[in-house]
């Protein structure tokens, strides 16, 4: 990998981290558990239960790819950044920047399902 792309990805997973970091502020702020006396009917209240659910849902996925992130920052300064762990050959660069978090080729991410 050159030193271009390795710096341009870092900056890109910082702009990552802020960001996965103000999704999942906001979904902290939905998944909050709802009081009774919220509801304004039965309806309203199951629709608050759902949409719960489904924050709580991606609160999860929001975290692990925060701490997925941070770990990509931290790797990305060492000469293996960008190389698979599975396989041990470069992951290419187009898929680092779309998924720069991600330690695996598509290959090997595949094998795992
Ligand atoms: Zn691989």
């Amino acid at each position: 990998m050159r030193l271009s792309e390795r710096e341009q990805l870092s900056a890109l997973i910082v702009a990552r981290i802020e960001r996965a970091k103000a999704d999942i502020a906001a979904l902290e702020e939905s998944a909050q558990p709802i009081a009774p006396d919220n509801a304004i009917g039965r309806l309203s209240r199951m629709d608050g239960i759902v949409s719960q659910g489904v924050s709580k849902t991606a609160l999860v996925t929001a975290r692990q790819t925060l701490a997925a992130l941070r770990a990509a920052l931290a790797r990305s300064a060492d000469s293996d950044f960008g190389v698979c762990t599975e396989c041990e050959q470069p992951i290419p660069v187009e898929r680092l920047l779309l998924m720069p978090e991600s330690s695996r080729c598509v290959a090997c991410a595949g094998k795992q399902g």
